[in-house]
């Protein structure tokens, strides 16, 4: 099943793409993750990205569409794979239908004025990607799943966070629409409820579609 996981930043799209990467046994792809680790190993494609995810903009859709391309054209993807963070444009995802199926659009639908707060304090583990809040912590800085260190995202902070909202609302929120009308979209609040709670309803989803 080819699965695209939609959400502003913060909504909580990591979290639950590594419970359903694991679950199903799908290859997880998340472009922040490849920029990231572009960034890490200083690759041309990182030099170019980091100028654009340091002000809290979206990477260019022509850079952004090819790294996908040749990622879902390898072997582990034939069976699937989820998409994180990507689409996150209109002209990303005309691209993506041309060269693929999407059977499944999860979308995350949180409250916006608990997205600042929840990224700011946000600390991710260097090693296996979960994320924590830090009023959560207890001055603890290793992961509880793995043992990894925690860092804090430079663009976890509130000039960057405000560009990245004000980016998802004008390019990215119109996905939704996109995909309502295609008719295969599913959507999922995570205001309130624990991400455990979340991921309930995703998995009643996948498992009815699986059927
Ligand atoms: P994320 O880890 O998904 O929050 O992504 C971090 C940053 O990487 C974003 O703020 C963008 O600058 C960049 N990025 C990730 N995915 C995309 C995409 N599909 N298109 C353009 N830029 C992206």
């Amino acid at each position: 099943m080819n699965i695209i996981l939609l959400g502003a930043p913060g909504a909580g799209k990591g979290t639950q793409a590594t419970k359903i990467a694991d679950k199903y046994a799908l290859p997880h792809i998340s472009t922040g993750d490849i920029f990231r680790e572009n960034i890490k190993n200083q690759t041309e494609i990182g030099l170019l990205a980091k100028s654009f995810i340091d002000k809290g903009q979206l990477v260019p859709d022509e850079v952004t569409c090819k790294i996908v391309e040749e990622r879902i054209s390898r072997a582990d993807c034939k069976d699937g794979y989820m998409l994180d963070g990507f689409p996150r444009t209109i002209a990303q995802a005309e691209a993506l239908e041309k060269i693929t199926k999407i059977d499944l659009v999860i979308n995350i639908d949180v409250d916006f004025s608990l997205l600042m707060e929840r990224l700011c304090g946000r600390r991710v583990c260097k090693d296996c990607g979960e994320s924590y809040h830090v009023s959560r912590l207890n001055g603890t800085t290793t992961c509880a799943r793995c043992g990894g260190e925690l860092y804090q995202r430079k663009d976890d902070n509130p000039e960057t966070v405000q560009s990245r909202l004000d980016v998802y609302n004008a390019q990215t929120a119109p996905l939704i629409a996109y995909y309502t009308e295609k008719g295969n979209i599913f959507n999922v609040i995570s205001d309130t409820r624990p991400p455990e709670a979340v991921f309930e309803k995703i998995v009643e989803k996948l498992d009815t579609l699986r059927k």
